[in-house]
């Protein structure tokens, strides 16, 4: 259960000055200065009172070793976790609160892992002790040790009910031995929770960290307020588990290691937290001892072994604030190293080879008339996103939102996933069937949010919940079809102004938070409808595709352009131009694509043709029957959608 910070506040503000005399009562302070409410301070040693009750904030002071804490840390140092010392809190200003989930089961389906006894932990003690880390701290944090030795690991949840186990040897686990670093119990379920998140503080901020030692250490520092995620710096489900616990906070610290992964997962987390209440601290890359030697440093507990406590503590209290990029400091870096920035890919390979990829923190137009294959080159950007990790926010008024999904099941399925039938003159057609669509479903759930066809067009509105799948669901590419469709609350004849305000909107979305964001937008109706130029004249401002950082035009090749062998593109169905390329500061390249009419898919090679998506884990010998257009005239219509 989450409780509502202000009702802490005013449990707080209802205990006034007594907040001191309770304090003092827990901590046994022994010389507790009545009239002028202060101490010596229990936290480090000393012979004039430092530790002083501060009544704007209700919490205890020591002007000399800087530690601040309220009756909640109070409590939690004395060993309560931190619902029991809000009911404590609760219980003494009189503030009716329903604890009724505590320790209650509430997950439903949801194997609970059993509880290890509580044992001497000798092996626990001794390797833990090597890394600085003294028993008290293990008792802290419930570590326990079981039948082999190993160190347990228990995570509760915000109802202090222990939810996910966790163990790893009590001795170094060689990189190359082969031997697993961690492993979760058997036979129960592995919902991500943060470590130690039942005894953290919500109105303080929050340090998160890598792992179960590098927890134990900030707190061996003194660091109390700090949690580390379950499975790995990779795996970030956490956020979206924890999400209701997580928008209590503030402040959230990110402390992660100095390495790839680590860096990767800071950056993702503060996108996804929010760049406003977020900082980050860096390990540094060695200490510097008195006698000048370097040590090299790779995580927290290094700090702390070879630093120390205060070296810990000053690094967590200097943690950096996230600089906020706008777009004029984004387009100054004079020298992007494009091989490092990450991005989605289309699966068109000569796409893919002339864009790299759509990368994050850009914005990319997408323009073409109805027809031109919009929607099937957008679906297969979508399914190859997914593929790669990353869940997808389409907002999609162009098709109603069953069809919608339809369309993009044809073209993950794939022709041999399909089905022909014919309807009652004869005239034959694919389904996807429904097995398989089942199948399709479960893999895709919460990999491709589609925004409710019945919500709001109220740009504000959609771009609300495309930030909130950003930042909850961890979605990196954003799909917004169509520009028309967008209501800019606007008069029509402000609608250029409107337009352009948009995409600098969209922009700053794409940067902020680190994702990349495609817009889709029709061409101004024109009487040549085979012209290359119209795609250039977006209906509203021609600002749109000058702003974006690169933009993309679909065009069909026409009957009579096919029947014409001098025409360059003659054996294709659609011609994509890049009409814009900001990045490599390309134009007006152009790429032919062929068209599946059955799985709906653009393809130019065999590999194309026949992509198997993740979802679908058969395994097939056999090749499927295909024609090289390249080689052959094609036969083939393109389709009327
Ligand atoms: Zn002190």
């Amino acid at each position: 259960m989450i409780v509502d910070r202000k009702l802490i506040e005013k449990a707080k503000e209802k205990l006034g000055n007594q907040n001191a005399f309770i304090m003092a009562e827990l901590l046994e302070l022994e010389d507790f200065d009545e009239k002028n409410l202060k101490s010596c301070c229990p936290y480090h040693d000393e012979d004039t009172p430092s530790f002083i009750y501060n009544p704007k904030n209700y919490s205890m002071h020591c002007f000399s070793c800087n530690k601040t804490v309220d009756i909640i840390d109070v409590l939690m140092g004395k060993g309560r976790t931190f619902l029991e010392s809000v009911q404590f809190l609760f219980d003494k200003a009189g503030i009716e609160c329903s604890f009724g989930e505590q320790n209650v089961k509430t997950k439903h389906n949801y194997r609970y892992p059993h509880e290890e006894p509580i044992n001497d932990k000798p092996n626990v003690v001794d390797y833990f002790g090597k890394r600085g880390i003294s028993k008290n701290v293990l008792d802290y944090l419930d570590v326990r040790e079981d039948n082999h030795g190993n160190a347990v690991f228990n995570f509760y949840d915000t109802n202090d009910v222990l939810t996910m186990v966790k163990y790893r040897p009590s001795h170094t686990v060689e990189k190359h031995s082969g031997q697993p670093k961690t492993w979760c119990q058997k036979d129960s379920d592995t919902a991500p929770l943060l470590f130690n998140m039942n005894r953290v503080n919500t109105s303080k901020p929050l340090l998160c960290t890598e792992g179960e030692i590098d927890c134990a250490s900030a707190i061996e520092a003194g660091y109390l307020n700090t949690v580390s995620v379950p499975l790995g710096a990779g795996n970030l489900h956490w956020i979206e588990e924890n999400w209701d616990w997580l928008d209590t906070f503030d402040d959230i610290i990110i402390w992660s290691d100095n390495d790839v992964a680590g860096e990767k997962m800071r950056k993702e987390c503060i996108y996804r937290l929010g760049t406003w209440r977020t900082k980050y601290i860096v390990t540094p890359e060695y200490y510097e001892k008195e006698d000048g030697r370097k040590i090299p440093l790779k995580d927290i507990n290094d700090c702390l072994q070879i630093g120390g406590k205060q070296f810990v503590m000053d690094l967590i209290s200097a943690a950096k604030d996230v600089p906020v990029k706008s777009v004029v400091d984004y387009s100054e870096i004079e020298e992007l190293d494009v091989s490092q920035m990450d991005g989605v890919q289309t699966g068109i390979k000569p796409l893919d080879n002339e864009l790299g990829k759509l990368f994050y923190g850009t914005l990319t137009i997408l323009s073409g008339r109805p027809g031109s294959g919009k929607t099937s080159l957008i679906d297969q950007a979508i399914a190859m996103t997914i593929d790669n990790g990353s869940p997808t926010f389409l907002y999609s008024k162009e098709l109603p939102e069953r069809l919608s999904a339809n369309w993009f099941n044809t073209i993950i399925a794939g022709r041999r996933n399909m089905v022909e039938k014919h309807n009652s003159s004869g005239k034959k057609y694919y389904v996807v069937p429904y097995d398989t669509q089942k199948k399709m479903q479960q893999y895709y759930n919460k990999k491709l949010f589609i925004y409710k066809d019945e919500e709001s067009n109220d740009f504000e509105a959609v771009l609300k919940s495309a930030e909130e799948c950003v930042r909850k669901f961890g979605c990196k590419l954003i799909v917004l079809d169509n520009l028309m469709m967008l209501d800019l609350k606007c008069n029509e004849s402000d609608k250029n102004t409107a337009q352009t305000n948009l995409i600098n909107l969209l922009i700053k979305f794409a940067v902020k938070f680190n994702v990349t964001v495609v817009l889709i937008a029709h061409p101004r109706k024109t009487q040549d409808s085979n012209s290359d130029i119209e795609m250039y004249d977006i209906a509203g401002s021609s600002n749109i595709i000058n702003l974006a950082m690169r933009s993309i035009g679909l065009r069909r090749v026409s009957k009579k352009e096919k029947e014409d062998p001098k025409y360059k593109w003659h054996k294709y169905d659609v011609v994509l131009t890049v009409m814009k390329d900001r990045m490599f500061g390309k134009s007006d390249v152009q790429i032919g694509l062929w068209y599946d009419l059955v799985s709906r898919r653009f393809y130019t090679d065999y590999a194309e043709y026949d992509k198997q998506f993740a979802w679908d884990d058969n395994y097939y010998i056999d090749k499927l029957e295909y024609v090289d257009r390249g080689r052959v005239d094609p036969e083939d219509e393109f389709p009327d959608k």
